[in-house]
């Protein structure tokens, strides 16, 4: 049995119990011993029998004296045991564990512990936990730190407990230590064997602390490590063509638009630029809040590729987005002559050999484009920022490892520190300011007593201006793609708003409608023929509506701020001013505060690192969406560690002797750095 083997290899480890922990991501031995615990109770006291007291949390030692089974009257079968020690007895009681009688004899010696409690107007324990003192080294689940794990895919903590000391017990003293010990030194790290041990069996919780700090540390670097080796294996590729970027093409293009860039645009626009022409694709990430002003930047990109006669490639997750960068454009390079077409689901109608900017859903990449003379992707909105079209990329370019530059963009505002170790791979342009005289959006709490105040003000306010509303139905549950539930609850949502809205258009929008179902609303919408536009939340709504300037968003305690701050951002895109009202029937301090925080701020990066703060990364951007679920044992709030590891990674890769033990442990984990 080494690390690598199946946890099979324990044991009472059978199938069952392997699919069960392929669900808690634990498939070899040392994926188990990485499992960390939650927390830890504290069965440390060990108290002689005639001092317990009620409701203390205690462990005693003693002999078991008698033990029954008892029918209750309502059908529970009742184990009651006694346990003496040289001070007293106490009464011990079990639940429906019949097999105890068999299993436990009278005269063994037991540590029990658990909170003491009254049982027949006296001092007992109830439902503690025991074990047998005889032929063990060391007791587990009484009289010290004992291990909570998250109890998770029925795998219960007492379980994982056992296993995970079999497999100590087995490798004692064996786990090798991988990194320099003058760098744990510096670090004030332990040594990997205390901190596997400690932080399952810690003597302290400050050990079980510094033990999770070294697992968390060896998390971190091999994130860090691992980014490093995507990052050099996407450089082995070569550019589709080395790109000339001069200030005279800048200037072209600068020149042409309506209004002068950003400074973070400008910022951005010349990281871009000094990639294109280097001798390695660019793989660059564009972060920047909703309204920001991406799509000029990308364009700006396109434009380099276009001076040096080649093609451009630009996605969008739908087809309603992609067409809206089909018109905007078509619009920037009105004055050029940038041949840009959409292609759509239908097929190719474009000329291939005739266009300059092929404009699509994601899908485009596998289409029949000749990548030879694409110098560029631009891949918009995409989770997980384009891995697998680069993958993609990669595979099409076959041998001759020619690929296209790729620049990602989002407007998920993920705070730089965690960019930098997540994305580590990537290349990193933040715009973090929007383009002048954008007017701000007023943002309301709106409690349920406001309700029908509410929904009579937004009639008003079309009835009056002749502008437009989303309506954003209550988040039923949590998930990416679109449940049956939520589309029924969206369904019952509009038409409750019918009634309440009986003089206006409204439409309603879900995931599980037709494309062309989907495309006619939203152009119903944009051309003013729906009033208010009822949306499930988990619908792309990304489309530039100016006359839209009233977003209502139900149960908004649900959403993260970073989310409800990009659906905000669906209004106040022209000229009229613009609202935002959070609904919400939840009321505790907590939840106003947090939802305050959006009326306050502005920025998305801000409520990110807000949200980060308040709920954890999990819940702030989507568990599996941008792939935080990742880290078992470190945490994104631990910004020195994680300052650390990325330090460390850098020295690993300028001093690879120094690193050989880690280096060779890596590759053990597909992760070959040369
Ligand atoms: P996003 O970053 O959300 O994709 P867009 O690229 O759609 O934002 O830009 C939003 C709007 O801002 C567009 O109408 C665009 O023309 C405008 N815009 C972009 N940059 C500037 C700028 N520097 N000054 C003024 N308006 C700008
Ligand atoms: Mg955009």
């Amino acid at each position: 049995m080494s690390l690598d083997s199946s946890v099979g290899k324990l044991p009472f480890v059978g199938s069952v119990y392997i699919r069960k922990l392929e669900k808690l991501n634990i498939e070899t031995i040392e994926d188990l011993l990485h499992h960390p615990p939650s927390r830890y109770l504290d069965y440390s006291k060990i108290t002689k029998i005639n001092r317990v007291r009620v409701s203390d949390t205690v462990t005693i030692v003693g002999e078991m004296s008698a033990i029954k089974n008892i029918y209750a009257k309502s059908g529970k079968k009742i184990q009651l045991a006694n346990i003496t020690d040289d001070s007293g007895t106490i009464d011990i009681i079990w639940f429906n564990q019949p097999f105890l009688s068999r299993t436990i004899k009278r005269g063994d010696v037991l540590s029990i512990s658990g909170k003491v409690d009254w049982y027949n107007k006296k001092p007992a324990l109830i439902s503690p936990d025991y074990e047998s003192t005889k032929s063990k080294t060391k007791s587990i689940h009484t009289g010290r730190l004992v291990p909570i794990y998250p109890e998770t895919a029925r795998v219960s903590s007492k379980w994982l407990r056992s296993r995970i000391n079999h497999a100590l017990d087995y490798f004692k003293g064996e786990f090798d230590e991988y990194l320099p010990e003058e760098v744990l030194k510096k670090l004030n790290l332990y040594f990997f064997n205390k901190a596997i041990n400690k932080i399952h069996f810690p003597d302290s919780l400050t050990q079980a602390e510094n033990a999770k700090k070294r697992l968390a540390f060896n998390e971190l670097l091999f994130l860090q490590l691992r980014n490093i080796y995507r990052k050099k294996s996407w450089q082995k590729n070569n550019p589709t063509h080395i790109l000339k970027t001069t200030s005279d093409i800048y200037k072209k293009f600068t020149d042409s638009l309506p209004y002068s860039l950003t400074n973070s645009q400008q910022r951005s626009v010349k990281e871009i630029f000094s990639d294109l022409k280097k001798e390695t694709p660019m793989n660059r990430l564009l972060e920047g809040d909703v309204g920001s002003g991406k799509t000029v930047v990308a364009a700006a990109t396109t434009f380099v590729a276009f001076t040096n006669g080649y093609q451009s490639i630009f996605m969008a997750p739908t087809q309603i987005l992609a067409q809206q960068h089909f018109v905007s454009l078509k619009r920037i390079f009105d004055k050029f002559k940038v041949r840009v077409s959409l292609i759509t689901s239908a097929g190719i109608k474009a000329d291939l050999g005739k266009t300059d900017i092929f404009v699509g859903t994601h899908a485009l990449i596998h289409n029949k484009i000749n990548f030879d003379k694409v110098a560029l992707v631009v891949i918009d909105e995409q989770q997980r920022f384009g891995v697998k079209q680069r993958a993609c990329l990669v595979k099409k370019s076959k041998n001759k490892k020619v690929v296209p530059h790729v620049l990602t963009m989002t407007a998920t505002p993920i705070p730089r520190s965690i960019a930098l170790t997540l994305y580590g791979d990537l290349d990193l342009s933040t715009l973090d300011e929007l383009p002048k005289g954008r007017q701000k959006i007023t943002t309301w709490l709106v409690p349920q007593k406001k309700r029908r105040e509410a929904y009579g003000w937004i009639n008003k306010q079309i009835k009056k201006d002749k502008v437009q509303a989303f309506i954003i139905c209550p988040l039923i549950e949590e998930s990416q793609v679109e449940t049956m539930k939520q589309v029924r609850a969206a369904t019952a949502e509009f038409k409750k708003l019918q009634m309440i809205f009986p003089k206006l258009k409204l439409g309603l929008l879900h995931g599980r409608q037709k494309v062309k179902e989907k495309d006619k609303i939203m152009n119903d919408f944009k051309n003013k023929k729906i009033d208010i536009l009822v949306s499930t939340p988990v619908i792309e709504v990304g489309i530039d509506i100016p006359n839209a300037t009233i977003m209502l968003i139900e149960t908004a305690e649900r959403f993260g701020l970073a989310q409800l701050h990009q659906l905000r951002g669906r209004v106040g895109r022209g000229k009229k001013k613009s609202y935002c009202l959070l609904f919400t029937e939840n009321y505790s301090q907590k939840t106003q505060g947090r939802l305050n925080a959006l009326k306050k701020t502005l920025s998305g990066f801000e409520l990110a690192e807000l949200d980060l703060k308040l709920r954890g990364p999990g819940e702030a951007f989507g568990t599996r969406q941008h792939g935080f679920a990742e880290l078992k044992i470190a945490s994104w709030q631990d910004v020195e560690l994680n300052i650390a590891a990325k330090k460390t990674a850098e020295e690993v890769m300028k001093n690879r002797k120094k690193y050989a033990k880690l280096i060779q442990k890596l590759e053990g984990k597909d992760i070959v750095l040369n």
